[in-house]
């Protein structure tokens, strides 16, 4: 990802509402990222780890304490909403660029 890009993904407001998830097919239950929270959040149930969102505070120290790569950062998003940030985005970036188009003039 470019700095244009990453600034502008910082930007989005739906990044404030990431969350982190456990992907079922992966995840061997070994109790790593559950040991790894200091929030409490994960926990072990029915061979698999599960968080609890209410207690989860995004952190996301336990991504790296999973080598399985179980533990992914997903948006709970509409697809209206993600169209319109997509739209939001496209015209931010046009934006920029007309203004670095004007700086080399
Ligand atoms: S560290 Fe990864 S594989 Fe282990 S329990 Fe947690 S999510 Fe599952
Ligand atoms: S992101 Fe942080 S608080 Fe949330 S489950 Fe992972 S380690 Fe715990």
């Amino acid at each position: 990802m470019t700095t244009l890009e990453s600034a502008l993904v910082r930007k989005s407001p739906l990044v404030k509402r990431a969350m982190f998830k456990i992907r079922k097919d992966l995840c061997l239950a070994c109790g790593r990222c559950a040991m790894t929270c200091f929030r409490g959040a994960i926990s072990l149930e029915f061979g698999q780890a599960e968080i609890d969102q209410s207690r989860c505070n995004g952190c996301g120290i336990c991504v790296d304490a999973c080598a399985q790569g179980a533990i992914v950062n997903y948006v709970p998003v509409s697809k209206e909403e993600l169209t319109q940030t997509v739209s939001d985005m496209k015209l931010r970036t046009e934006e920029i660029l007309r203004k670095i188009e004007a700086l080399r003039k």
